[in-house]
C-alpha cells in the first residue's frame, strides 16, 4: 500500500519501529497512516474504523510513545466493550512494547477476581486496558488512580454504548486530568457518539476508513458440518490434503488448544499450540518456526494469535465457530496475506448453523459448504505427493541396491505381478492402511449424517435424492421398531452408491424382483436395505461376491445400532415404496 507511505515516515520512536518490524508489519494501514502522526502530534482523534483495519496499532503505538517508562503509575487507559477485546488489545499493546523493558500492560475486566488486578496495579502497570464497569470499580475503590493519565482510548465506542456503558465511560473520562489526549474509535457514528466526542474531546481530527476489503475477498471461505466429537479426526484429514504451506487452527479455550495440538502431534503432523498464557518469548519462538517452515500447523486461541502475521499461512481452520462475527473476520485475516490466496474453513456442528448466517451477514459473503475429505481422498493425496517426488529421486539415482533387491525378490516370487508389487510398496511408503482408516467408519457415518441433517445448506442439488422429509424419517423409525429384516451392505455414499445401482444388483445378481426390495438408507460407508421376505443362503452367497460401485457388497443381516453409534437411525433414504 504505497499510498500509505512507510512506517519510518510516521515519526515513531525506534523501539516501536523495531517492534513493528518484529511483527512483520511492512506498510501502515490507512488508519495507521492518518492516526499515528495526528496522535504523535498531540491531537485528539475520532476514528471511524472497524475491526480488521489495524486500529489497535493506530492508537497503541502513539499511546506507548506517550508513556514515561520510569514512572510506575497508570498513564494510559483503554476502554473496551468486552473482556475478550480487553485481553486482545492488552496483548497487542504488549506485543508493540517488546523493546520497552519496564513497560507493564494490564487487562482488567469484570467476572474475574479483584485482588490480582489490584496487586498488579499496585506494582505499577502503566497501561490499563479494561471494560468500563471494572475500571470504574477500581476507581471507586481507589485501587486505580488517574492523576498521571495522559492518554485515553475508547475502543469500539458504539459497542460500549450499546451495551449500556455510557454512564461509566462518561465517569471515567470526567475523572481523568484535563491535560490528556483522547482517541475515540467507533465502527459507526450515531449522534450519541458525536455527543461524547463533543463533550470530552478537544477539536478532534476525524479519520474515516473502510474495512480493508482485501482481508476478506482474497480468502475463500468455506464450512463443513462436523459433529463435535469428530472434529479432530476431520481436522487431521483436512490438513492431510491441504495444499497450504502452513495452517492455523483456531480454538476457543486454552484446554482445547492443548488437546487439539497434542492430537495432531500424535498423528505425526508438524504442529504446535499456543494460548494467551504462553510467555511472549516462547510465543515468538513458535511464530518464528512457523515463519521459517520448521512448523506447519499452529493451534491457537484468539488471544494468542493476535497480531500473528505469517505469509505462509494458506489455511485457517475455525475448529470452533467464533461467538462474534468480528472475531471470525480477525481469524480469517491470518491468511490471504501479502497478496496470496487463502482459505478459511469453519467447522460447524449441526446445531450451530445460525452462527454461520450471522457471519455471512457481517462479512457480506456466503460461505461455501465443503465435504471433509474421505480416507480414500487422503490416501490418494498422499500417493500423489509421493509420486510427485519420484522424478527428483530418480535423478539422484543411487538405486542399485534397490534394483538388486527387487530382482532377487522377483526371482524368488515369479508369480508376483510387478504392478501389484508397486502398489504394495506405494501403500507401505504412504504408511496408511489404505482408504479405510482405523476409525473411518464412525467418522464418515457421522459426517454424512451431519451433512444431511445440516439444515438444507448442501451444494446445489448434490445428494438431494436422499434428503428425508420429516414424515419419511418417522416412517422409517416405526419400520425398524416393527422388526422387519434390514440388510447391511458394505458400500455407501463414499463409494458413490446410488439407490438404483443397489436395486439393480439385488434384482440382477440376487434374482430378487423389484417388489422384494423395500426402503434403502445410504450412509457414508454402508447402506441399509429392507428385504421383508429375507434372503436364501444361496442368494446371500451370490450377493456376497457381487460388486457395486467397484466394491464387494458383503451383504449381511443388520445387527442394529452399534453402541453410541446410532446407525439404525436412518437419516436419509429415498423411502422406496413397497408397491
Ligand atoms: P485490528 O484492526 O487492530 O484488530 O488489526 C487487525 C489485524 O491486522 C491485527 O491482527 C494486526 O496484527 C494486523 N495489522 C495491523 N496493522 C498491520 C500492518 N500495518 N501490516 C500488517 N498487519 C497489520
Amino acid at each position: 500500500m504505497p499510498e500509505n507511505g512507510t512506517f519510518d515516515e510516521l515519526g515513531l520512536p525506534p523501539a516501536l519501529q523495531a517492534a513493528i518490524a518484529d511483527l512483520g508489519f511492512t506498510t501502515p494501514s490507512a488508519i495507521q497512516a492518518q492516526a499515528i502522526p495526528a496522535l504523535l502530534g498531540g491531537r485528539d482523534i475520532v476514528g471511524v474504523a472497524q475491526t480488521g483495519t489495524g486500529k489497535t496499532a493506530a492508537f497503541g503505538l502513539p499511546l506507548l510513545a506517550a508513556i514515561d517508562y520510569d514512572i510506575p503509575a497508570v498513564q494510559a487507559i483503554v476502554l473496551t466493550p468486552t473482556r475478550e477485546l480487553a485481553m486482545q488489545v492488552a496483548d497487542a499493546i504488549q506485543s508493540f512494547a517488546t523493546h520497552l523493558p519496564g513497560l507493564n500492560v494490564l487487562a482488567v475486566y469484570g467476572g474475574s477476581p479483584f485482588l490480582p488486578q489490584q496487586r498488579a496495579l499496585a506494582r505499577g502497570a502503566q497501561v490499563v486496558v479494561g471494560t468500563p464497569g471494572r475500571v470504574l470499580d477500581h476507581l471507586e475503590r481507589r485501587t486505580l488512580k488517574l492523576d498521571q493519565v495522559r492518554f485515553l482510548v475508547l475502543d469500539e465506542a458504539d459497542e460500549m454504548l450499546r451495551m449500556g456503558f455510557a454512564e461509566d465511560v462518561d465517569k471515567v473520562l470526567s475523572a481523568a486530568p484535563r491535560e490528556r489526549q483522547v482517541a475515540l474509535f467507533s465502527a459507526t457514528m450515531p449522534p450519541q457518539i458525536r455527543r461524547v466526542a463533543e463533550q470530552h474531546l478537544n477539536r478532534p481530527v476525524e479519520i474515516t476508513v473502510s474495512r480493508q476489503a482485501s482481508t476478506v475477498t482474497s480468502v475463500r471461505q468455506t464450512y463443513a458440518v462436523v459433529p463435535h466429537r469428530h472434529k479432530t479426526g476431520a481436522l487431521a484429514r483436512v490438513l492431510a490434503v491441504s495444499e497450504a504451506d502452513a495452517a492455523i487452527v483456531f480454538v476457543r479455550t486454552r484446554g482445547a488448544a492443548e488437546e487439539v495440538g497434542s492430537a495432531l502431534i500424535e498423528r505425526g503432523i508438524s504442529a504446535a499450540y499456543i494460548s494467551g498464557d504462553v510467555a511472549q518469548t516462547e510465543r515468538e519462538k513458535i511464530v518464528d518456526r512457523l515463519r521459517t517452515g520448521a512448523l506447519d500447523v499452529l493451534v491457537a486461541t484468539d488471544v494468542a494469535a493476535r497480531g500473528l502475521d505469517v505469509d505462509r499461512i494458506g489455511l485457517v481452520v475455525n475448529f470452533d465457530v467464533p461467538r462474534e462475527p468480528e472475531i471470525y473476520v480477525h481469524r480469517i485475516g491470518r491468511t490471504g496475506r501479502a497478496g496470496r490466496e487463502g482459505e478459511a474453513l469453519s467447522f460447524v456442528t449441526p446445531a450451530e448453523q445460525s452462527r454461520l448466517r450471522q457471519i455471512e451477514r457481517t462479512t457480506r459473503q456466503s460461505l461455501l459448504q465443503v465435504d471433509i475429505p474421505s480416507p480414500a481422498e487422503v490416501s490418494a493425496h498422499r500417493v500423489q505427493a509421493l509420486l510427485a517426488r519420484t522424478g527428483a529421486r530418480a535423478e539422484l539415482d543411487r538405486l542399485d541396491l534397490y534394483r538388486e533387491a527387487i530382482a532377487v525378490h522377483m526371482a524368488q516370487n515369479p508369480d508376483v505381478d510387478p504392478f501389484e508389487l508397486l502398489a504394495v510398496l506405494t501403500a507401505l511408503s504412504v504408511g496408511d492402511e489404505g482408504p479405510v482408516a482405523v476409525q473411518g467408519d464412525d467418522l464418515d457415518d457421522a459426517l454424512s449424517r451431519a451433512h444431511l441433517t445440516g439444515g438444507g445448506r448442501e451444494r446445489d442439488g448434490e445428494r438431494s435424492y436422499d434428503r428425508p422429509e420429516r414424515g419419511e424419517r418417522r416412517r422409517a423409525d416405526t419400520h425398524i421398531a416393527g422388526g422387519s429384516p434390514r440388510w447391511r451392505v458394505a458400500v455407501g455414499h463414499r463409494d458413490g452408491l446410488q439407490p438404483g445401482a443397489l436395486v439393480g444388483a439385488l434384482t440382477g445378481e440376487g434374482g430378487l424382483t423389484g417388489k422384494d426390495v423395500g426402503k434403502i438408507d445410504i450412509f457414508g460407508s454402508f447402506a441399509l436395505v429392507d428385504i421383508p421376505d429375507g434372503l436364501s443362503a444361496d442368494v446371500i452367497d451370490r450377493l456376497a461376491r457381487t460388486r457395486v460401485a467397484g466394491r464387494p457388497l458383503r451383504i449381511r443381516l443388520d445387527s442394529g445400532p452399534r453402541p453410541g453409534h446410532g446407525a439404525s437411525r436412518p437419516t436419509h433414504g429415498p423411502a422406496r415404496g413397497r408397491s
